[in-house]
């Protein structure tokens, strides 16, 4: 594996553009069957959003959740997904069930790779539901063991954020996979990783991809790619002009994609070429609480306080699984806030991501404190009986144990993160607020990334308007349509799909090429053309 940086033009089998949990399976996969892949990527670092993540990979009917024995299998699976989603996306769901066990077993045959099951709900109440969840995890990884590619592993979202490098001790959760997938990657020795080369245009010859062109600090370079090119470069959440254009509620700013990594280069460069797209407007969606620099921290897991709306009024179960609260708050379109007591001395009673400083919140005036709910309401601008009303009556709830406007506490996931050793109550979500002094958070609508994107088939192919594949071209992750359509079922989906369909993608890529037209063997006679940014085609 290199990582010069300063790639002249070259080519390779596969070209990866990405560096993400699916652009590293799908790198993983096709060097492991000896074809030579290239990963480009655009920052320094590799990871991308997945290196933030928890890693929690929903694939199920696999080797893990066997051994965890779980009683879980891929029906059970394809019962709840057809719950939830309908049958828009059968193909690709009946491809990502069947490709899910066979990829883990591949995946777990290297030295490099290994995970474990971890209790995490599915997050809707559906058939085939698995209430303990059925996503796992990957090992942490020993520092030692990547050596000095540890330096290329973009750390976690705060660190990464305050520009600081990995901590002491083992990389755990989304480092853990980039690191792990990187390491198996390296060690096939068919694998290239380019950092700081930004793809931003795809070549094409009679119809066929068969490269990218891509920005370097040295000037721009053009790859090509014998096989295929997989584009799994996140979605286009950093990019505020495509969140307008494509009705994206939220803010770039409140995505928890690294700042402006993931700018939607490859749906623009893919729809220049024809590429048809789908499902634009939505995300994988989650409340944030605003942070001091106008940033959002990822927040979940609530234990206690209660979120209401510019009116003073709760419009939802507090306690839902982040991408349903995200979407309650963009149903909502207000202004809303996180009300809490001091039970917690001050605390959010939330996990952050990254976390939160109290005092540096109240100074820069993200939160608010008071001695009475109308002070606090005052300071907010809701009003002020509305708030001690809202109160009343969700402590009441609290004292009864059913919430009877949300029903919050009622499913397995509300549950989830309740504290339920020191619950006062009989429902340990529903917790009264009570004692003084009272704060309220900002809260905003943040996403853990776009999921619309470029339309893809069974293979990761590229479809056009006409449902054709663009030949050479493959999407996976957040720069593709997901299947999963409007929904998110369960932790992992996001990541658990960008792997299945890199590696489908790849494999594909490695079917023998067709006689005519194979790319990066001479392009006499062909018509080249280049995409590049608006403006250069
Ligand atoms: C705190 C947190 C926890 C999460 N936990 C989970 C979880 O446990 N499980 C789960 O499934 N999901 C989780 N998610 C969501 C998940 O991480 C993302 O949705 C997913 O990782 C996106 O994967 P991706 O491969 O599409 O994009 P990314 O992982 O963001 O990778 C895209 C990469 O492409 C690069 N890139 C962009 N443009 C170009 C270009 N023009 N040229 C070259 N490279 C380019 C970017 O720099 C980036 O490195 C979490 C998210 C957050 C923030």
């Amino acid at each position: 594996m290199h990582n010069d940086r300063a790639e002249t033009d070259a080519t390779h089998d596969v070209i990866v553009v990405g560096s993400g949990a699916g652009a590293l399976t799908g790198a993983l996969v096709a060097a492991a069957d000896g074809l030579d892949t290239v990963v480009l990527e655009r920052t320094p670092l590799l990871g991308g959003t997945s290196a933030y993540s928890g890693a929690a990979c929903w694939l199920p009917g696999t080797q893990v959740q066997e051994r965890a024995d779980l009683g879980d299998s891929t029906d059970a699976a394809c019962t709840y997904l057809r719950a939830l989603v309908g049958d828009a996306g059968a193909d690709r769901r009946e491809a990502f069930l069947r490709h899910a066990p066979e990829l883990v077993a591949r995946l777990e045959n290297e030295p490099a790779v290994a995970f474990e099951w971890q209790a995490f709900p599915d997050y809707v109440a559906a058939p085939g539901r698995m209430d303990a969840g059925r996503s796992f995890i990957p090992l942490a990884l020993p520092q030692e063991e990547l050596g000095d590619l540890v330096h290329l592993v973009r750390p976690a979202v705060d660190r990464d954020r305050a520009g600081q490098g990995h901590p002491d001790g083992p990389l755990a959760q989304g480092r853990a996979l980039i690191g792990r997938l990187l390491l198996a990657a390296t060690r096939t020795g068919n694998a290239t990783v380019r950092t700081e080369h930004r793809v931003t245009g795809l070549v094409t010859e009679n119809g066929r991809v068969t490269g990218v062109k891509a920005e370097t600090p040295h000037g721009t370079v053009t790859v090509r790619a014998r096989h295929g090119v997989l584009l799994a470069a996140g979605g286009f959440e950093g990019d505020e002009a495509l969140r307008a254009e494509h009705g994206v509620p939220g803010a770039a700013a409140w995505s928890m994609a690294p700042p402006g990594a993931t700018t939607g280069d490859l749906l623009r460069a893919a729809v220049r070429i024809g590429a048809a797209t789908d499902l634009t407007d939505e995300a994988w969606w989650c409340p944030g609480t605003e942070r001091p620099d106008g940033t959002a921290a990822f927040t979940l897991g609530l234990r206690g306080g209660i979120v209401v709306d510019a009116a003073g009024q709760r419009f939802a179960n507090e306690s839902l699984p982040y991408d349903r609260m995200g979407r309650a708050l963009a149903a909502a379109r207000t202004p809303a806030h996180l009300i809490f007591d001091s039970r917690a001395g001050g605390a959010l009673p939330a996990i952050t991501v990254p976390p939160a400083d109290p005092a540096e919140h109240l100074a820069a005036g993200t939160w608010a404190r008071a001695d009475s709910l109308p002070e606090l309401a005052d300071l907010i601008g809701v009003p002020a009986d509305a708030l001690t009303d809202t109160v009343a009556r969700f402590n009441g709830h609290a004292a009864d144990g059913t919430d009877q406007d949300h029903h919050r506490g009622e499913d397995p996931y509300d549950r989830f993160f309740a504290d339920t050793r020191n619950a006062p109550g009989p429902n340990p979500c529903l917790v009264p607020l009570d004692r003084p002094p009272y704060y309220a958070a900002r809260v905003v609508l943040s996403d853990l990334g776009t999921k619309g994107g470029l339309r893809t088939d069974v293979h990761a192919r590229v479809l056009d308007d006409a449902g054709d594949p663009i030949p050479g071209l493959y999407a996976a992750g957040n720069t593709s349509a997901s299947f999963t359509g409007r929904v998110y079922p369960g932790p992992g989906v996001p990541i658990g799909t960008a792997m299945v369909f890199a590696s489908l993608a790849v494999r594909d890529m490695a079917l023998p090429l067709p006689a005519s037209g194979i790319p990066g063997g001479g392009t006499d006679g062909a018509r080249s053309t280049v995409t590049a940014p608006s403006g250069q085609d």
